[in-house]
């Protein structure tokens, strides 16, 4: 066979070519616009040829502070399709930590929306590669800045070609885009996604059996660009033909709803963070969201009640992925088999709410203290992983040699598999909490709890404990209205039926909201210490 080599090139030039009419919906600080892929491609071609006179080659890193907008598409493939690494940036990340990350990739150019140009603008003596800014505003003129030199991004668009041609030349291999990913302690760690570890995950994302991503669809990631390239889903959906729908900088539960009922929205993506705020609004106004064939999330573990939720009470289809930024991100997904269709409801969604079974493409092996685990459901170890759309090493970072061991990746996620090869996340190595020597998961107590009618929210940590290392604390968020008068025994009897004694919490504690990190997800790091402060250690 040839052995051609997988572009991003060939992804935008194909939607250039067999999709011109197809639209872009992006909200922006003043308003909805829309752009055919004609248009896109030929703004991407302008923005290549401006990065080019503003002194970027191959292999230099141009870094994004950007929300889920088009240009932000557009920069997904101009700088990629001139050779250049798209480094998308993180911007709800400490300011000590985006210093970091740009001085650490060797950022030349970055391209900053305009409500973000005060976080760079305090730090920009710090930043020391960076020879120039470019601001996407919707304004006609460049914004105030102290940043310098700065451009306004739709003046050099128009000053450039927009028959600007993209490389053809370049190596698969080579460097596309890269993303950082928070450390447990230190420094983000980065992650380089070649070209061909892209255009394989997107093939991955358009198998009907994973997330079936087609021209059909209509997609809007919620799950920022700045997060695993929202994904993936802008390069697949691109590639598609997939209209897009890009919901810029404010996303609250109201504007998403409307966004997806006004654009006939199919498929969208987020952290069930998202997902928990959408559902409450959908239970308290009136939408048509049928059009909705699939609602992705990932990034943590989707409680079963929410699923029931969406599925029963709204009639949409919710599907469960796993994966991390190492993984670009899809790993698992779920995949009801077609004989599960005879299983009994309770059967079938206790399969929704495990992470799913493995894309095709990748291998994975399952370490416990003995080696391979068996495939049961119940004996736990750590998930290992190998694949063409998974990193093999941290960028210039000597922590590479804690994950990547003998080609594989460690994700540091200790899950089971059962016999059907359905991968359930039990925890991160550092979230189980260990009592007497044995093992709670504590998602499983946060999935139960968040079962509950009355809670909105919940999170459990570990506490010290001087008899068994390590005892359960549940932190509840309650829901609004009556809800607010459960008590702690009611929480206590509805849990004890489905646990084991051990497992329940030492103690629930009641919260008005639970910390999250920058993507959403609950941060418990934060969490132990507040609970600490609270149970009086
Ligand atoms: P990130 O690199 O920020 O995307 O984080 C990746 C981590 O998120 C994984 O290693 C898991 O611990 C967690 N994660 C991702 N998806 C899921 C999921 N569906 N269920 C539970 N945890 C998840």
């Amino acid at each position: 066979m040839m052995n051609t080599p997988l572009l991003l090139t060939q992804m935008i030039e194909r939607a250039e070519r067999y999709y011109p009419k197809k639209e872009i919906v992006s909200r922006t600080e003043s308003g909805i616009s829309r752009f055919t892929y004609k248009e896109m491609a030929s703004r991407a071609r302008r923005l290549a040829s401006a990065l080019e006179k503003l002194g970027v080659e191959e292999g230099d890193k141009v870094g994004t502070l950007a929300w889920n907008h088009h240009r932000h598409l557009e920069a997904y493939f101009a700088i990629p399709c001139s050779g250049a690494v798209l480094h998308t940036i993180n911007i709800r990340l400490a300011p000590q930590h985006i210093i970091y990350i740009i001085n650490h990739a060797e950022d030349k150019v970055l391209l900053i929306d305009s409500d973000i140009l005060p976080l760079i603008e305090r730090v920009k003596d710090q930043l020391t590669t960076v020879k120039a800014f470019v601001i996407m505003t919707d304004s006609d003129t460049l914004p105030e800045t102290s940043l310098s030199p700065a451009y306004h991004y739709e003046t050099i668009l128009a000053e450039g070609d927009p028959h600007h041609p993209f490389r053809d030349d370049l190596d698969e291999n080579a460097p596309a885009g890269m993303c950082y990913t928070s450390a447990t302690t230190g420094n983000p760690k980065g992650v380089v996604y070649s070209h061909r570890g892209i255009v394989l995950h997107s093939m991955a994302l358009g198998l009907a059996d994973t997330t079936g991503v087609s021209e059909k669809d209509i997609a809007l990631p919620v799950v920022p660009m700045f997060h695993v390239n929202a994904w993936g889903l802008p390069f697949a959906a691109t590639w598609f033909g997939t209209s897009q729908v890009l919901p810029g900088p404010y996303f609250t539960p109201k504007l998403l709803a409307e966004l997806m009922q006004e654009e006939k929205v199919t498929i969208t993506a987020g952290v069930p963070t998202i997902w928990l705020g959408l559902l409450k609004e959908l239970d308290e106004n009136q939408y048509d969201l049928s059009s909705l064939r699939s609602i992705l999330c990932g990034g943590s573990a989707a409680p079963l009640g929410m699923i029931k939720a969406f599925e029963e009470k709204h009639g949409i289809p919710f599907m469960h992925a796993y994966g991390m930024t190492e993984t670009s991100p899809l790993a698992t997904v779920t995949g009801e088999k077609s004989y599960m269709e005879e299983w009994g409801k309770e059967e079938k969604y206790n399969v929704k709410a495990k992470q799913g079974i493995l894309v095709p493409g990748l291998e994975m092996r399952i370490i416990g203290k003995d080696g391979e685990v068996s495939w049961d459901g119940k004996e736990m170890g750590e998930l290992t992983l190998r694949g063409p759309w998974i990193a093999s090493e941290y960028y210039k970072d000597e922590r590479t040699d804690e994950a990547f061991k003998d080609g594989w990746l460690y994700t540091g996620d200790v899950v089971t598999v059962d016999e059907e090869g359905f991968v359930k996340i039990v925890d991160r190595t550092k979230d189980l909490v260990k009592s007497g020597g044995e093992w709670i998961s504590s998602v499983d107590l946060e999935n139960a709890l968040m079962a509950h009618e009355s809670i909105f929210e919940a999170a459990v940590v570990a506490v010290p404990h001087p008899e068994w290392q390590e005892r359960p604390v549940a932190c509840v968020v309650l829901k609004e209205g009556d809800h607010q008068n459960t008590t702690k025994e009611e929480i206590y009897e509805f849990l004890k039926p489905q646990f084991a004694k051990w497992w329940l919490p030492d103690e629930i504690l009641f919260f008005e909201e639970i910390p999250k990190t920058s993507v959403g997800k609950f941060l418990k790091r934060a969490l132990r210490d507040q609970v600490k402060e609270r149970v009086g250690q």
